[in-house]
């Protein structure tokens, strides 16, 4: 061979020995056959195959193997974001015609796509109360395909009861879907319960260090894996290989990660509770947190997030004290190893019983728990300062 072709043409070296804690980054855009006839064939190889690097190398398959394991499933895919990991599980099972029931307190672009994207294609979506339990067989027409939940629900934290659900739905022969983030499987099992499918945002707790974007959808049945593998191949979407590299270096932490922000956050949300009205604080492991008791049959523990009403008369304050604030920083997305404050603006298009207005959305991280605590003090002092509002919210 001559100089240029031995640039491009590495030569095969020994493997031989090497055996590392690591996983390898596979990075492909080709798979190259060792025939003309097996490249022919490429097809036969089905979804677990290699056949072109979008649809999954190595490190990629040994991410979903990993996440299958976790989630008691037969198969993951793997999506580049967590919102993709919902919108994937959508078009994937609904037709024109068809509808899907979503919970009010689903992370929130998940019904900015069922209004801008799916209800102009011909796909409707109805929004239920999460609290709705066995009462969502009174909302299953025959247009349903898909019942989705997410529990504990973003920022307003309501555990849904997903064996009630889940019940209602196989009644009428209507797939159940999961949003899987806040609890990871280590602390629920959405597959176990009877979902159809578990999506998670890697991005949160499995990434773990606010580096990447990535999805995951966890499901038993084979030809619904064959149905998102297809939307996936149609769309033309596939994971990163380094992405995928650095959600398994994450995952291989995210049990101690998951522990630590766990106790902390409970630590802290009784303490807040215990000064302002309890019900202010929305942590699913106390009594007063809407859907309480689901959490405590179902989930085996608690992740880092909860949430803390603003009463109208803390409002204002709010964003000096934000702003001040030294260990946590402002940003949305969680589940990293820095702590989190975000103001939401809660709306509702249910008349549940969730609050409207400000929530607070608290992630706890690494960082001392003294240092946290002590840029909570002023907005917990904020709202302490309105001696009515214990009678009023007791
Ligand atoms: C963040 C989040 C998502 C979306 O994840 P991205 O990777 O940011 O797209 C979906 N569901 C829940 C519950 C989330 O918290």
């Amino acid at each position: 061979m001559r100089d240029k072709t031995l640039c491009v043409k590495h030569p095969k070296v020994s493997h031989e020995g090497f055996a590392s804690l690591a996983v390898p980054t596979y990075r492909a855009s080709t798979i190259v056959f060792d025939s003309a006839e097996s490249y022919a064939n490429r097809s036969k190889r089905g979804p677990d195959g290699y056949t072109y690097g979008l649809h999954g190398t190595p490190t990629s398959r040994t991410l979903e193997a990993s996440i299958t394991a976790l989630e008691q499933g037969e198969r993951t895919v793997l999506v580049p974001s967590g919102q993709a990991a919902i919108t994937i599980v959508f078009l994937s099972v609904l037709m024109p015609g068809d509808s899907v029931l979503i919970p009010d307190s689903a992370y929130p672009p998940v019904a900015g796509f069922c209004e801008n994207f799916l209800k102009p294609r011909g796909i409707s979506y109805r929004i239920y109360d999460p609290m709705v339990g066995a009462g969502i067989a009174d909302l299953i027409d025959d247009t349903v395909k898909l019942i989705w939940t997410e529990s504990p629900g973003s920022t307003t934290m309501e555990v849904q009861d997903i064996p009630a659900i889940v019940a209602a739905a196989k009644a009428r022969g209507v797939l159940t879907g999961c949003d899987n983030t806040w609890a990871t499987p280590l602390y629920f099992k959405p597959l176990a319960m009877g979902m159809d499918f578990s999506s998670m945002a890697l991005t949160k707790y499995v990434g773990g260090h606010s580096d990447l974007l990535m999805g995951s959808i966890a499901i038993k049945d084979l030809e619904l894996h064959r149905k998102l593998k297809d939307t996936m191949r149609m769309i033309g979407m596939g994971p990163s290989p380094d992405d995928c590299a650095l959600a398994l270096r994450g995952m291989e932490t995210m049990g101690v990660r998951l522990a630590h922000s766990g106790r902390v956050a409970l630590e802290i949300a009784k303490l807040i509770a215990s000064r302002v009205a309890p019900g202010l604080v929305l942590h699913p492991s106390l009594p007063t947190s809407p859907g309480h008791e689901f959490w405590n049959r179902d989930f085996h523990g608690a992740s880092g997030v909860f949430s803390v009403i603003i009463p109208p008369h803390a409002e204002a304050a709010l964003p000096d004290h934000l702003t001040a604030a030294k260990t946590f920083s402002i940003g949305a997305s969680w589940g990293g190893t820095h702590s989190l404050l975000a103001p939401m603006t809660i709306t509702r298009s249910t008349d549940g019983s969730a609050h409207k207005g400000t929530i607070l959305r608290i992630s706890i991280g690494l960082e001392d728990e003294a240092d946290l605590w002590a840029d909570l003090l002023p907005i917990i002092e904020s709202i302490e300062a309105d001696p009515g509002l214990l009678a009023q919210t007791a």
